[in-house]
């Protein structure tokens, strides 16, 4: 950072006060992750000068013939990932991947079905504060309020008594595994197309640790920096037939120039994840947020759904008597980073909630292991009981991090 400590010392400080952070903090956040080197180099190039509007060899501007090797390696490798016709890698965001996909097949006022964003859907699955939600008629889904999972038999019929266009699956704070085949057959009754947004286990599923959605829906989309592990943005998989429509949707239907440079780091995050040491460590995921679910039940807290089959785990904070805006509070002055997060049938509003969402992806990456767990699970309970000052609790959550060189 030589060049912008001379230039612009602000930005150069906040950024290492950023990096100081993340180093001292214990980051639980279920969506975040730590990006290699290699990632990181691609994403500071100078591939952020090039325009690039279009698609590898069909572009509107003179030059791309070396970002069309980017563009074209990030494509083809996340085609081999997932095992799918078509793979667009243009999306700035997950966001932008779903307004994609609602954009290629959709109309305005077309009914959509997706997961309530208070029982764990995202914002662009149909909030009413979203685009999504104003642009078309949402039939929301849930959980089950006894099991707090999915209930396959309610969503075929809501989907038989709605008739939606498109039934949209995946979520964001869902820790059960999705039966994507159940979905499918519910899309096939209703003749819906299927959308599953699976941003949250990419990385799970690149591993082959959870069903992969791309054998079965019509479009797929993810975001490519959570499990994933790669630099900030989306990208769409879908089936040969929607390959035009999905790429005239993006481009230029509602993006303009791609980011070359996030497309090459995307590529990087692609080549890195079919490598073997890639499935160990979305196995060391797996077997992290497992052992915590455990070490958290023995400390008393409540696990919605009382577990996790992935990367992450809800907690009802009301087993610790403290809302979710507490909860986040009280942990992050002790250096551990959650959110909080609705539960199903939270009486609190979205700004307070009963809950957090604590996730496993990013103390992997730093190489905290299963033994660790326990040790996170009593700073937990000791900060919410507090049986222990929070010098105490911030030593030991520095101890913790003493693996992250
Ligand atoms: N889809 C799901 C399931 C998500 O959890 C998220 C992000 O939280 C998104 C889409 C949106 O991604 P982005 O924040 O890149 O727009």
């Amino acid at each position: 950072f030589e060049n912008l400590k001379n230039t612009d010392v602000e930005i150069y400080e906040s950024i290492q006060r950023e990096i100081g952070r993340q180093h001292r903090n214990l980051e639980l956040i279920a969506s975040e992750n730590v990006v290699s080197m290699s990632v990181l180099e691609a994403m500071g190039s100078q591939l952020t000068n090039k325009y690039a509007e279009g698609y590898p060899a069909k572009r509107y501007y003179g030059g791309c013939e070396f970002v069309d090797e980017a563009e074209t390696l990030a494509i083809e490798r996340l085609k081999k990932l997932f095992n799918a016709d078509h793979a667009n890698v243009q999306p700035h965001s997950g966001s932008n991947a779903n307004l994609g996909v609602y954009f290629a097949v959709l109309e305005p006022g077309d009914k959509i079905m997706g997961m309530n964003l208070s029982e764990g859907g995202h914002l662009t699955h149909g909030s009413p504060v979203n685009i999504s939600g104003k642009y078309f008629e949402i039939v929301p889904y849930g959980v089950d309020p006894e099991t707090e999972v999915i209930d396959y038999e309610k969503v075929r019929e809501i989907a038989v008594k709605e008739k939606p266009k498109m039934i949209v699956a995946g979520a964001s704070a869902y820790a059960r595994k999705i039966d994507f085949a159940k979905f499918k057959e519910i899309a096939d009754e209703v003749g819906a197309y299927l959308m599953v947004d699976m941003a949250h286990i990419a990385g799970l599923i690149a591993a082959g640790l959870h069903q992969n959605p791309v054998e079965y829906a019509d479009f797929v989309t993810t975001t490519t920096h959570k499990t994933l592990r790669g630099p900030r943005g989306g990208a769409i998989l879908c089936k040969e037939k929607y390959a035009k429509a999905v790429d005239k949707a993006i481009f230029p239907g509602i993006q303009g120039g791609p980011l070359m440079h996030v497309i090459a780091a995307k590529a990087v995050c692609f080549k890195e994840a079919l490598e073997d040491d890639f499935k160990e460590y979305q196995n060391q995921v797996v077997k992290n947020a497992a052992e915590l679910a455990v070490q958290l039940k023995k400390k008393g807290f409540r696990l919605v759904s009382d577990g996790t089959d992935n990367h992450l785990i809800l907690l009802d904070m009301r087993s610790k008597d403290v809302t979710g805006k507490e909860a986040e509070k009280i942990l992050g002055d002790i250096n551990i980073t959650v959110n909080k997060n609705t539960i199903p049938n939270d009486p609190k509003s979205p700004f307070v909630t009963s809950g957090i969402r604590i996730g496993t992806p990013a103390i992997t990456t730093i190489g905290l292991v299963e033994k660790d767990m326990a040790e996170i699970a009593d700073i937990m309970n000791c900060a919410f009981t507090q049986s222990q000052d929070k010098e105490t609790l911030i030593k030991r959550v520095e101890a913790l991090m003493s693996v992250y060189e």
